[in-house]
């Protein structure tokens, strides 16, 4: 059965951006364009998960995140315009699960509403079984292992591992990365691209000044070694 998402969003645009993303990816949306209606549908409609704005008329996604927390566990995302409101949303504890910052590309936005939906699920991962040696990248449940263990990789680090060991061998560019995996909305500089492949080395490999897993073509980008 298809999820239900409440956007509590005032920008229409962006509320539509977000809402076409959504039904794209298979769940069903609930909208609401201020707070006084965020708040009602969030509580009278019981969705699976709240994407909700900060900045709302009427009331404020701070107050409504309390609100809804004070008798519900749904999971909550906060959207925020500023870096600088994450601090209030982390520091104030008002039991959002999570927060992404604008602009966020679609990609990012839909890893992190599956990521917070499996947290939330009561079923028991079907992550018993035995794992093999080397890297072992489990796409339902976006984990990554190694020799076994779980990796604490980020949403982006696993996506950028996830492209590339979908083809292993083939020669990825940066600018393909940068669009598959930051999302067109995302006028980035390429150099963000090998920040991100050098803290997954870090992450992933046993020597990251020698990797056997992620390799640099020098020149053309990067590709995920059969092992
Ligand atoms: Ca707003």
């Amino acid at each position: 059965m298809a999820k239900t998402i409440l956007v509590v969003e005032d920008e229409k645009d962006i509320a539509n951006i977000i809402i076409f993303n959504l039904e794209r990816n298979g769940f069903d949306t609930l909208e609401a364009n201020d707070g006084p209606a965020g708040l009602k549908l969030a509580l009278e409609c019981a969705p699976d998960l709240i994407l909700l704005d900060v900045m709302l008329p009427g009331i404020d996604g701070f107050e409504i995140c309390r609100q809804v927390r004070a008798q519900s566990q749904v999971p909550i995302i906060m959207l925020t315009a500023r870096e600088e409101e994450t601090d209030k949303i982390l520091g104030l504890e008002l039991g959002a699960d999570d927060y992404v910052t604008k602009p966020f590309s679609n990609r990012e936005l839909i890893a992190r509403i599956k990521a917070n939906m499996r947290r939330f699920s009561e079923l028991p991962a079907a992550e018993e079984k035995e794992r093999a040696s080397g890297i072992e990248i489990a796409e339902e449940s976006a984990a990554v292992y190694k020799d076994g263990k779980p990796l604490d990789l980020s949403v982006r680090e696993f996506d950028i591992l996830s492209y590339l060991a979908a083809e292993p061998g083939r020669v990825v560019s940066r600018e393909e990365l940068m669009e598959k995996v930051w999302g067109f909305e995302y006028y980035g500089d390429l150099r963000a691209v090998d920040v991100a492949i050098r803290r997954l080395r870090e992450k992933i490999e046993d020597e990251p000044a020698q990797p056997r897993y992620i390799i640099t073509k020098r020149g053309l980008g990067y590709y995920f070694a059969k092992n």
